[in-house]
């Protein structure tokens, strides 16, 4: 039997737009019917609506995390063709894995979905158990996404909140604090729980998220078309958007960095020089790049390539070096611009090593099926195709 996880300890309300009904629990009854009922009429037709099976809707669930809908549809499918069953994600290298999730970002997400399948298959599971408790034990399964599966594939009454259904529970429930703070998002939790339909829990979290997608949007709700609206006590304030109060951003902090493709042979013969970032690393683990390094404001871009060849090749110099190009991208609140330098080399010099590097010379088949985090791909792309 499935075991359910410990309920959390009542805590006090956040501050609540003036009207609001006391406890969330009031609410329960009138709001899921109308909410389930307008998903069953409305909602979107996605891949991962079409199954009950636990391990495609958590392939699904993953993938959703931090990336939108309509870019998500073709990876799930294109993830589902090479890995088709959990047993079959298990038994794949993590180079596979990683290779399949390029372009989605977030690469954590595939090393723990990976680990969690190697987790599971090792204990005798060939697909996620409805249990909570075993569930939360595995890396990378947060609160949402146990949740989310367990419901939809389990019927397990169990609540669900991400970005979605965090807005639309915060104009429902009048919250006028910021759900990200810790206190705030316990008692949303715990709303949540009390607000959870249990005759049909895989709707109505659905129908939540839904709601936040297409209606219950940040800017301009539909509240005229919305099924929750005689409930909803952000739309009575006239204010809607206002809710629920958005934390500031943090300032964005632009970084130079050159990039050097070192390249070696001609023709069909070049190959290219790419290291592998340690299991370790905090972003883009087990992922392969060209050499780069950060660039100060004193340095020209010349002087940070030779710096980073001096580094690399303390007796070696390139034959020739020529600007390729520019690469920019965002990560966090760091807004990133690549400058792109190609080196050509004289035979395949070995780079100095540092503790965790793992270079490699490389021909353009071999980096076709590595994986590369989505700003190297682009130096990728942009360096192969130069006429030379
Ligand atoms: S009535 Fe308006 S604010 Fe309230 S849940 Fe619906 S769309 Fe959102």
């Amino acid at each position: 039997m499935a075991r359910t996880p410990r309920e959390p300890n009542r805590l006090s309300s956040p501050r609540r737009v003036a009207g609001s009904v006391d406890d969330p629990a009031e609410l329960a009854p009138a709001v899921s019917r109308p909410l389930v009922a307008w998903f069953k009429k409305t909602a979107r037709d996605l891949p991962w609506r079409q199954t009950k099976d636990a391990y495609r809707i958590w392939v699904s669930e993953v993938m959703l995390q931090q990336t939108q809908v309509k870019t998500v549809i073709g990876y799930f499918h294109a993830f589902l063709d090479l890995f088709p069953t959990m047993k079959a994600l298990a038994a794949a290298p993590e180079e596979k894995v990683l290779r399949a999730w390029e372009g989605l970002g977030y690469y954590r997400r595939a090393r723990n979905l990976h680990a969690a399948a190697k987790m599971l298959v090792k204990h005798g599971h060939d697909n996620l158990p409805p249990d909570p408790v075993l569930l939360s034990t595995l890396p990378g399964m947060g609160e949402y996404t146990r949740n989310a599966v367990l419901s939809q594939a389990h019927g397990l009454a169990l609540p669900i909140i991400e970005a979605n259904s965090q807005r639309v529970l915060c104009r429902i429930l009048g919250v006028q604090d910021d759900p990200a703070r810790g206190p705030v998002k316990k008692w949303l939790w715990q709303s949540a729980a009390k607000l959870v339909c249990h005759s049909d829990p895989s709707a109505y979290n659905q129908a939540l998220m839904e709601l936040g997608a297409l209606v219950c949007t940040p800017q301009k709700p539909g509240c005229l078309i919305c099924p929750a609206r005689p409930w909803c006590s952000a739309s009575k304030t006239g204010e809607p958007e206002s809710i629920p109060l958005k934390s500031e951003r943090p300032a964005i902090t632009r970084v130079w960095e050159v990039c050097m493709a070192a390249c070696s042979g001609s023709g069909t013969h070049r190959c290219w020089l790419l290291f592998r970032r340690p299991a370790t690393a905090s972003r883009w683990a087990g992922l392969w790049e060209f050499a780069h390094q950060p660039m100060s404001q004193r340095d020209t871009p010349r002087d940070a390539l030779y710096s980073l060849i001096q580094q690399l090749f303390p007796s070696d110099k390139p034959v020739e070096t020529w600007n390729a190009g520019k690469v920019q991208h965002a990560i966090t609140r760091y807004q990133v611009k690549l400058r792109v330098e190609v080196a050509q080399w004289e035979g395949k010099p070995a780079p100095q090593l540092t503790e965790h590097d793992a270079w490699a010379w490389l021909s353009p088949a071999e980096i076709a099926t590595l994986p590369l985090s989505a700003p190297q791909r682009r130096v990728w792309e942009m360096v192969s195709a130069m006429p030379f």
